[in-house]
């Protein structure tokens, strides 16, 4: 329904409503009025009707017997002598006139049933009949019809009177001269008129009927009618008015409902307004802020840029320093202004890292890795600064079966070397605790949930709850005690939940702290590898360590494999054990025996040669546990009398690898697991750059080009120097080279650039192994300079060993190459 249609309904119904009563009633007056008037019409014609033919019926029977009275009786008696005279009641022999007859005839009718009156009358009267004539005549009634009759005698002339009262139907019919009356009425002596002709109007015959009976019935009816028509009309009425007064109820309602739906939608639209101004405030805010971080990413990227470079000349000058011939003064100060540089470079990564996640651009990369492997060399790396302080490390992969994981080694890395390192830093003595557990989630997610206890100087309980907020410390004392910026735990943080992880703390002052963190990691797409095991199943073992928790999480891993485990804290306990199992069995109860270096009173090395001077216990193999600063001679702890030697921390790979050799008795093995320190920079090292590799450096900078030339001809490389992507360009035709180090940005031609028009020279250039060398950290950018066509990626200030390995890496498809295209080995 359109607008204007809606309103005028309203308008009708709002009418109605108020008007409704006043309308009921003009309805039912209206109603009562015209059915009056209908009803009193149809009435009225009814009556006259009626009236009309039943004057006529008693006139035509008049006539009627008149006619058959004067054909049957009158002619008869004529012929038979009799006389025919109006005065018949003074005759024997008369009889009466048709006439006289007809006329007491009505009279008697009149007075029996219907109080007719019938008279007969002419304008020429015989002279018995003068008298009541004229009297007759002296009627307007009369002289009317005479009139109209004589003039047309076959139309009945006819009016209703109110006579006496009474309202009465006068109807008058001619009264025809017959033949049969012709010949009397010509000759009769006294005739008033005889030259009668048949068919002239000899007088008027009339009836007068009251019509009050036929009047009555039909004012009954009337009424009858009419009651029932006002009955029903009030009906109607009535249903009308409580119709429109229900719609006027409805109405009001459905008013109040609308006019509460308007308020409500009015309500609404203000809301929305607001709610649209704020969303438009929210969308402006929204721009300016993306504006802002944009231009805050713009920044950091270019201040990641500029702070690198320089650092990297720094650090790589102090290194190649560090090479050179030195007196002990100057190696003690390039020692510190290398310190110097590496604790800038670790300040300015935290606050670059801690700026990327803020601005949401830092990286979180899933690849496959070695779970237990990661643990055990990130333990190793850090335990020579704990082995500094007398703080020993333990690391409990017990819980863990599989290792091989799906997700980022380096923020796992990046977190343990914050908590690790300040656990380190916070500890004056006893034992830091790295213990980690795989939790299956689903399918595709496990959780890693891992602590790091120590034994350091805790945090006041008041602290420990904003300790996770940027540029927190403790106190200021112990800022300056310890130094740093405050950023590191607010990094872990992030860093957890970006991975889907927490971390909480609790801790005691002056007792130690425990952080616990959790992070997502999926399975790995790569064939599961389980954890290292060895079968110790009926073997009886002995651990001796005063480090309780060492004591524990060795004895746990050894039980788990299959071992009975004693523990003791110190020499004499151990030999006395030792002495007493001995003697109760009368064999050597004891299989293998780990010994730590560092037991209280004689030490590891003392006790294994007293237990080789006691000859029952030949058969039992020694494993000395040493920390990672002492010796690597195998012959020396051979001569002493152990079997093998771990290194510590104690990895749970080295202590399988160990057992396993010393179990089966192999002797290489054992004697490269003894001098094993530092497995992977072994494996590293083992490795070297190919004499004479042709490597093109391509950076801008003269610092760089020089610290980057040095370390690569160390590294036994030959370097040649372009300090834009033209001159690499120029240089790629004019000479043969094995791999590129591509600095990004330079002038006249950048390093995306470059690498992309070396990709489109002839497949002689176009192939050669491009690794990127860029002071461009963010996110993004190393898919960038992938997407540019290169290989390979490092950042500023270069990790050289990192450098190293990425060569290697190079050097080692290229002689896959060179032995693909050869065909030999
Ligand atoms: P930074 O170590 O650079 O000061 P962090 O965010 O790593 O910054 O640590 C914040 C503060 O939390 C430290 O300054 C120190 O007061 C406290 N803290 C962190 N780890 C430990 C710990 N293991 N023992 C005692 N205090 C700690």
């Amino acid at each position: 329904m359109d607008e204007k249609a809606h309103l005028l309904f309203k308008r009708i119904i709002n009418f109605l409503t108020h008007y409704s009563l006043f309308i009921t009633i003009l309805t039912v007056l209206v109603g009562f009025s015209l059915s009056f008037y209908y009803l009193t019409s149809a009435s009225d014609s009814i009556t006259n009707e009626n009236s009309k033919l039943e004057a006529q019926r008693y006139l035509e029977t008049l006539t009627a017997f008149r006619t058959l009275y004067t054909s049957e009786v009158v002619n008869t008696a004529k012929n038979n002598g009799l006389r025919i005279t109006h005065d018949y009641k003074n005759y024997d022999d008369a009889i009466p006139l048709p006439a006289t007859l007809s006329m007491a005839l009505g009279k008697a009718i009149g007075n029996k049933r219907s109080d007719a009156k019938t008279y007969l009358y002419s304008g020429y009267p015989f002279p018995w009949r003068t008298q009541e004539n004229e009297k007759l005549f002296s009627q307007s009634f009369s002289r009317d019809a005479w009139q109209s009759l004589t003039e047309n005698p076959d139309k009945p002339f006819f009016r209703f009177e109110n006579l006496e009262g009474q309202m009465s139907i006068r109807y008058a019919i001619a009264d025809v001269m017959r033949p049969g009356c012709i010949d009397c009425h010509n000759n009769h002596l006294q005739t008033p008129k005889n030259d009668w002709i048949v068919g002239d109007v000899r007088g008027v015959m009339e009836v007068i009927l009251p019509i009050n009976l036929g009047q009555a019935q039909s004012t009954s009816s009337f009424q009858a009618a009419f009651v029932v028509l006002i009955s029903m009309t009030l009906v109607v009425a009535l249903v009308i008015f409580l119709f429109f007064m229900r719609l006027k109820k409805d109405t009001l309602v459905l008013q109040a409902t609308n006019d509460n739906l308007q308020q409500k939608q009015n309500e609404i639209k203000v809301v929305n307004d607001e709610i649209m101004l704020a969303h438009d405030e929210l969308k402006q805010q929204t721009i300016e802020l993306q504006h802002s971080n944009n231009a805050k990413s713009d920044f950091l990227a270019t201040m990641s840029h500029e702070i690198r470079t320089p650092i990297n000349g720094v650090v790589g000058m102090l290194s190649l320093l560090k090479q050179t011939d030195l007196d002990r003064e100057q190696q003690q100060k390039v020692k510190l202004a290398h310190f110097s540089a590496d604790s800038l470079l670790s300040i300015i990564n935290d606050i670059l890292d801690f700026s990327k996640i803020e601005a949401n651009k830092l990286e979180v990369e899933a690849i496959d890795y070695d779970l237990c492997e990661l643990l055990g060399n990130f333990t190793n790396s850090i335990a020579h600064r704990a082995q500094e302080k007398n703080i020993n490390v333990i690391l409990d992969l017990t819980q863990i079966e599989t290792t091989f994981v799906k997700g980022d080694p380096g923020r796992l890395t990046q977190i343990l070397t914050n908590l690790v390192g300040n656990a380190i830093k916070f500890t004056e003595q006893g034992e830091i605790k790295i213990r980690a557990n795989l939790d299956r989630i689903d399918e595709q997610n496990l959780q890693l949930s891992c602590s790091v206890s120590d034994t350091g100087i805790g945090v006041p309980k008041d602290r420990i709850a904003t300790m996770f907020d940027r540029f927190i410390q403790v106190d200021a004392s112990t800022t300056r005690k310890f130094g740093g910026t405050g950023l590191g735990l607010a990094i872990v943080k992030k860093l957890c939940q970006i991975m889907d992880g927490d971390i909480s703390v609790t801790s005691e002052l002056d007792k130690g702290s425990t952080f616990k963190f959790s992070i997502r990691l999926q399975h790995s797409d790569q064939q599961e590898k389980s954890a290292p095991v060895v079968n110790l199943n009926s073997l009886n073992l002995m651990v001796v360590d005063d480090n309780k928790t060492n004591v524990t999480v060795l004895s746990d891993q050894l039980t788990r494999w299959g071992a009975k485990v004693l523990q003791t804290t110190d020499s004499q306990s151990t030999l006395h054990l030792m002495l007493q199992q001995f003697d109760e069995n009368e064999k050597n109860h004891f299989d293998i025996i780990l010994i730590d270096a560092k037991i209280p009173a004689i030490g590891g090395v003392e006790l294994a040669q007293k237990i080789r001077s006691h000859q029952q216990f030949s058969a039992t193999k020694l494993i000395l546990m040493k920390p990672l600063n002492t010796s690597n001679d195998n012959k020396y702890y051979d001569d002493l009398g152990f079997d093998c030697c771990l290194t510590k921390p104690v990895t749970k790979s080295d202590l399988a690898d160990v057992l396993n050799a010393v179990i089966s008795n192999d002797e290489v093995s054992k004697l490269m697991l003894s001098a094993n320190t530092e497995p992977n920079a072994q494996h590293l090292k083992q490795q070297t750059l190919a004499d004479g590799m042709r490597i093109l450096l391509v950076d801008d900078n003269a610092i760089n080009q020089a610290v980057a030339s040095c370390q690569l001809r160390n590294l036994g490389g030959e370097v040649t120097v372009a300090k834009n992507g033209l001159e690499a360009l120029q240089c790629l035709q004019e000479q043969v080279f094995d791999v590129v180090l591509m600095d990004c940005q330079m002038p006249v031609m950048d390093g995306y650039t470059a690498t992309q028009k070396i990709r489109e020279l002839s497949e002689e250039y176009s192939n050669i192994y491009i690794i990127a060398m860029t002071a461009n950290a963010m996110k993004g950018d190393r898919e960038k300079c992938l997407n540019a066509g290169m290989n390979d990626y490092l950042t500023k200030p270069i990790d050289f060993a990192l450098m190293e390995t990425k060569l290697i890496t190079a050097s080692n498809r290229l002689l896959n190459a060179d032995i693909i295209s050869t065909g030999s080995i």
